[in-house]
Formats: C-alpha cells, structure tokens, sequence
C-alpha cells in the first residue's frame, strides 16, 4: 500500500473515531419484500458506505433472488441468512453473528417491537420505515416505540423511525422548510399521488395486509390542538377534493390518516392544521368495497371446513405480489407537501414534491416507484447514520434530524424534489 493510501484511510478513521465515534459500513436488512429488496440494490451501489450487505427474511429464497440480482446488476456479493424476526432471540444471534453496525427492518410493522429488542440486546443501531401495528388490532401509533427512546439512549444507540417516503422525506420536507423557508409554519397538507397502472384488476403497491389495514381505518386529521374524526375513505360521506398534481393533472384525493401525522404535530411548532391525502382510482375503491362487504378485509380467524384462516392474509395470498408489479407499471407518483405559515412578518405557501416513474424505477432496479420511492429513502437514512452525520443518542422520527444533508442525497440518489410557490386551493 502506497503512503499515500494508507495516510487517506489512516486520517478517514481518526476523522470517524473522533468527531463521529459510528464505525462504517456493515448492515444487516431484514425483510427481502418490494421495499428490501430496493435498499439491498442501493446500499450495494454505494460500497464506500455499505461494505458489508447481509439481507434476512422469513424465506430466504426471497433474499436469494436479492443476491443474485445484485450479483449479476453490480458484481458485488452480499450475503443472506433465514430469520423470523418475530423471535427476538434469533435474531440476537444472527445480529451477533453479523455484527453490522446497523439494522434496516424494512420487514413488517408487526415485528418493530422485537427487532427494537434484538437491537438494543446486540447493541446496535436501528432505522425502519412504518411504526408497529399489532397483528390483532389495525391500528399504528408511535407510542410504542417512542417508549424505547429511554433504553436507546442510555446504550449510546439510535434508532430512527419510519425513513421511507411517507412516512420519511415527508417529515423531512417540514423539517426542511421549517429550518430555511419559514418562521412559523401553520398548515401542512401531505399529498401522495400513484397515477401509475400495472395492468391488474387489482393490486396494492406495498405489502397487501398493511395497506389495507390502513386505508379501511377511520380518518383522522389535527386542527388547533385537537384530531377530527372523519368517514374512512369506502364510507359515501368521506372527505375527498380534486388536486392538480404537476405532470399527472387533476385527481380525486381522500383524506386518510397517516402516522406521520404524529411525530409532526409534536415536533413542528405552531402547528394550526395537519392532513393527509391519498389519491384512489374508482376501480381500486370499488374493489376494495367489495372484498370488505364479504369479509376478506377482516383480520380474526374463521372458520373455514375446520381450519382456522385469516381472510385477509388469504387475501394476500391470492393478490399479485406488489415486489413483481414493476415490469407491466407505466405512469408516475408525485408524492409532496403543500406547506403554509409566515416568513419575514409575510404569509407564503410552498409546495415542495418529488415525482417518480415507474419505468424507470423498474429499468433501474427491476422495482417499482412505490418500493423505490420507499427504499431509496430508507438505504440514504442508513447512509446518514453509517457516516455518523446523524449521530444522536434515543429514538428519532426523521424531521428531528438535520434534513440538509438529507435533501441533497435525495436528489444524488434518484429523487429529484422541486420546490415551488404554491398557488392553488386547499378546501379548509
Ligand atoms: P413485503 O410484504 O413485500 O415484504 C415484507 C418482507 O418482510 C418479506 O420478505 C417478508 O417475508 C418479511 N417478513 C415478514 N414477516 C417476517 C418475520 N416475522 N421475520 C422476518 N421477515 C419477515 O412488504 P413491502 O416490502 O411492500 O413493505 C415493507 C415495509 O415497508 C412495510 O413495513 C411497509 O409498511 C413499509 N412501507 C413504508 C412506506 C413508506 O413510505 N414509509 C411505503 C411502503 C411500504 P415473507 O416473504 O416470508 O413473508
């Protein structure tokens, strides 16, 4: 090794050791779905900072697939390994046997809780993109894992909650503008747009038991200190507008709960209003009324000739798997935030967005725009944390860290934001 090799790296480890004490480069991923299998893919392209790669899941065939795309996309070779992340002592072992610096669960909300455990008994840092959910109850909230933000902090650990896009850049846009483009913000009004088609009848865009579990909920969203109840979006009397999404024009978007939501009615002050939109198409909605009418939304067991189901994981069964929806998907996302409030005594609206094509996504990493927009995020909060740029000890939702450095990789990693003045209407 030349002096000069060896001074580079020698001065890179004293830099990391003293002004950032995070080793770099080893993370194990766990859950090798449409999401993980997107990180995996982009932690791989950037081995400066991901030297190391293991993806873990419940079926390691899945994690295989990864491996060889990988293998075959980069040259690079990453490793796998079988694990059921609900038994918090298996995956404190494969958590030792890896010793990654870092856990990406990118698994499913069910098991937040005992990969959280896993981390803090390995000693080691943790970063998701949704908040836990019983199996038993549909229903998400922050509470359980902001409860961990003691046992994170007295270990010298960080975890960092729901990374993906919303939750995720989302948080990180009203970060953004509250730290350059306002003095107080009042209203934020989050607008998620798939006009994409992938050419089934029907199909969701992640995981098919979590996204129906979330949009089936009753709706809420926060004004002057209080939640509003509001019909879930099946229910004739839910709340919906027409919004003109750049690129993709005019959609019908319903008002959904969403958990971001949460962290950000903490954490952004002066907060007068906060809501949630999601764009559905007709087809999808009617779909959905009906697989609810007859019972395949419900999530108890029946009874089915004497075996015990639950129809909406038979349901899952039954769906295209949202991992293999790329190949056919033509249209784009337009995921952003409409953000009002006062600058310099003076009131402004801004509207700062990301648009993703499904081709491309697809051309890029066999994925689409839903599992890229999610898991590029996801691979850049890692990155934020291997590098030490985000460096706290506790549990953290993303607005809380600095979202500079943030915004300037989401536009080096494939998602462009844009920033506008916004002069359209919002319904009050
Ligand atoms: P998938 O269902 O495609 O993938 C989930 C993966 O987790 C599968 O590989 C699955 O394995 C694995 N898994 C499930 N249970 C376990 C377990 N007990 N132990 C180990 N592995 C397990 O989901 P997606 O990739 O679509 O979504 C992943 C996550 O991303 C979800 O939590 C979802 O809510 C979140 N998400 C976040 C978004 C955001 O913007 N913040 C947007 C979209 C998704 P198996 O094949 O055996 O089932």
């Amino acid at each position: 090794m030349s002096f000069t090799a060896f001074s580079k790296i020698f001065n890179n480890c004293t830099i990391y050791k003293l002004d950032r004490g995070i080793k770099m480069g080893r993370v194990l991923i766990v859950g090798a779905g449409g999401v993980g299998r997107v990180v995996a893919q982009k932690c791989a392209d950037i081995p400066d900072v991901f030297e190391k790669i293991v993806v873990a899941s419940r079926n390691i065939s899945k994690c295989e697939d990864i491996r060889r795309e990988i293998k075959k996309r980069t040259g690079r070779n990453v490793d796998t390994a079988q694990v059921d992340a609900d038994e918090t002592e298996a995956l404190v072992s494969l958590i030792k046997k890896v010793a990654p610096d870092l856990v990406i669960n990118v698994a499913l909300p069910y098991q937040d809780l005992s990969i959280m455990d896993a981390c803090l008994k390995a000693e080691v840092n943790y970063l998701d993109t949704a908040n836990y959910e019983p199996p038993d109850v549909a229903h998400f909230e922050y509470s359980w894992q902001w409860a961990y933000k003691e046992k994170f902090r007295k270990k010298g650990l960080m975890a960092v909650l729901g990374c993906g896009f919303d939750p995720g850049v989302s948080n990180i846009f009203c970060a953004y503008a509250q730290k350059h483009l306002f003095d107080q913000i009042h209203y934020i009004d989050i607008l998620d747009c798939n006009a994409g088609s992938h050419g089934h009848p029907f199909a969701t865009n992640f995981n098919p038991e979590i996204n129906i579990r979330e949009v089936t909920q009753t709706v809420k969203h926060w004004k002057n200190g209080k939640w509003i109840l509001t019909p879930p979006i099946l229910d004739p009397k839910s709340v919906k507008f027409k919004f003109r999404y750049p690129v993709v024009n005019e959609k019908d978007s319903y008002l959904l709960y969403h958990e971001e939501l949460e962290s950000l009615v903490k954490n952004i002050k002066g907060l007068k209003r906060i809501r949630f939109w999601m764009t559905f198409s007709e087809n999808y909605l009617t779909h959905l009324r009906v697989l609810q009418n007859v019972g395949m939304t419900r999530i108890d067991k029946v009874d089915c000739e004497g075996q015990k189901i639950i129809p909406i994981k038979l349901l899952k069964a039954l769906l295209p798997d949202p991992a293999k929806l790329g190949s056919n998907y033509t249209g784009k996302t337009v995921i952003g935030n409409v953000i009002s409030g006062i600058k310099d005594g003076k009131s402004r609206s801004v509207y700062i967005y990301n648009v993703c094509d499904h081709a491309e996504a697809y051309k890029e990493l066999g994925a689409q725009a839903v599992s890229y927009t999610t898991g590029v995020p996801a691979m850049i909060g890692a990155m934020m944390m291997l590098k030490g740029i985000w460096n706290e000890k506790g549990v953290f939702n993303t607005e809380e860290l600095d979202p500079d450095p943030f915004m300037e990789a989401l536009n080096k990693y494939g998602l462009k934001w844009h920033q506008v003045n916004f002069k359209g209407k919002l319904p009050d």
